[in-house]
C-alpha cells in the first residue's frame, strides 16, 4: 500500500468513492488485503447512502433506468444531477439526493435497486483509481480504500484481497463495460489543450451516448445518420434492441468526435452530399431572408405612398 501522494508524475485520477469524504484514501492493488463486511446486522446500517456522492458511469445508467422501468430521459431527469467532468465542461452525472442527502433508492430495508446498484456503492470502502501517466500512453488501474468513522464494516472479521472483493461485488462486470469510457475521459485529461475545448455540439454528443441511451437511440435511427455513415443492417438490428452494443458504438463515435480518431466508416460521398445539402439549405435561408427584406421594404414604400395620398 502508498500513499495517493506519491504519484506526482500522473495528470489525473478518477475517484470512484459513493460519498464525499475529508479522509484521506490508500492506494491499493488487486492483491491487497481488505478486511471488511457489510451486511443488515451492522450499527451504521444505511449511513454511507444517507449521504451519497455517487458518480455515474454509462453501464451504471443502462443497468438503474433497465431497473426502475424507464427509459433513459426520464431517468435522467428524475435520478441525475449534472457536474462537470473537467474544466472543459465535459458533463457528467451524480445520483439525485434528497434535501438531507439521502439516495432516493435508499430504503429502511436497504438499497431498492440493490441488484442493479452502481459500480461506485459495489466497490465501497474501496475505489477504482485510473490514472493516466504523462510520459505513458495507456492508463493504469489501481484501487483504493477509504475508512471513514462511521463505517463499522471495518470492525468486521472478514478478510478478502481487493480482487475477491471485486469478484463479489460484481464490479468486475461493470469496470469492463465502462473502461472504454473511463479511458476516453482519461485521455480528454491528460492531452488538456492539445485537444482544446469540445464544441457545444460534441459535448451534446457525448452526454447523449454516455448517459441518454434511448435518446442516443433514436438518433442513430435516424435517416440523416444512416445516409451519413457506413453501417450495416446487422450492426442495426443490434443497436435497435442491445443498450450494451448502442453503448459500445458510443464509445466509437466518442473517440471520432474527441479526438479526430477514424472509428465509425463514413459512407463515400456521404460528407461531399452533406455539405452540398448544407450550401443548399444555407442558399435556401438567404434567398427566403431577401424576399422577406424586399417584401417589408414594399409595405414600408406602400405606407409611404398611402400617407402621402391621405395628404
Ligand atoms: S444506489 Fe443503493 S447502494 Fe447506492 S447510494 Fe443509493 S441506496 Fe445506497
Ligand atoms: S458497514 Fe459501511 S458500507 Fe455497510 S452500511 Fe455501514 S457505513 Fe454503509
Amino acid at each position: 500500500m502508498s500513499d495517493i501522494d506519491d504519484f506526482e508524475d500522473t495528470r489525473d485520477f478518477s475517484f470512484e468513492l459513493p460519498h464525499s469524504s475529508p479522509v484521506s484514501p490508500t492506494r491499493l492493488e488487486l492483491d491487497d488485503q481488505l478486511k471488511f463486511r457489510c451486511h443488515r446486522g451492522v450499527s451504521c446500517w444505511n449511513q454511507c447512502c444517507s449521504r451519497a456522492d455517487v458518480t455515474l458511469a454509462p453501464y451504471d445508467i443502462i443497468r438503474l433506468k433497465n431497473s426502475t422501468g424507464m427509459d433513459s430521459t426520464e431517468f435522467l431527469k428524475a435520478h441525475t444531477v449534472p457536474f462537470e467532468l473537467d474544466m472543459h465542461g465535459v458533463p457528467g452525472l451524480k445520483l439525485r439526493t434528497d434535501d438531507s442527502g439521502a439516495c432516493l433508492f435508499m430504503k429502511e430495508e436497504g438499497c431498492s435497486v440493490y441488484a442493479d446498484r452502481p459500480t461506485a456503492c459495489r466497490y465501497y470502502p474501496s475505489g477504482l483509481l485510473s490514472m493516466k501517466s504523462i510520459s505513458e500512453s495507456t492508463d493504469e488501474r489501481h484501487f483504493l480504500l477509504i475508512k471513514e468513522e462511521h463505517c463499522k464494516g471495518h470492525d468486521e472479521d472478514q478478510l478478502q484481497t481487493i480482487g475477491e472483493y471485486r469478484k463479489a461485488q460484481g464490479v468486475e462486470e461493470y469496470d469492463d463495460l465502462n473502461l472504454e469510457w473511463y479511458q476516453i475521459i482519461l485521455k480528454k485529461k491528460s492531452t488538456g489543450p492539445s485537444i482544446g475545448k469540445p464544441s457545444d455540439m460534441s459535448l451534446q454528443m457525448f452526454f447523449m451516448a454516455s448517459y441518454d441511451m434511448d435518446r442516443f437511440r433514436r438518433f442513430v435511427m435516424s435517416d440523416a445518420f444512416i445516409k451519413m455513415y457506413d453501417i450495416n443492417d446487422d450492426e442495426y438490428a443490434e443497436f435497435e434492441t442491445d443498450d450494451i452494443a448502442l453503448m459500445k458504438f458510443g464509445f466509437k463515435l466518442m473517440k471520432q468526435v474527441f479526438f479526430g480518431e477514424l472509428t465509425v466508416k463514413e459512407r463515400e460521398g456521404a460528407w461531399e452530399e452533406r455539405v452540398k445539402e448544407r450550401k443548399e439549405i444555407l442558399e435556401f435561408r438567404k434567398q427566403a431572408e431577401i424576399a422577406e427584406h424586399d417584401r417589408k421594404q414594399d409595405a414600408a414604400r406602400k405606407a409611404s405612398l398611402d400617407s402621402g395620398k391621405d395628404e
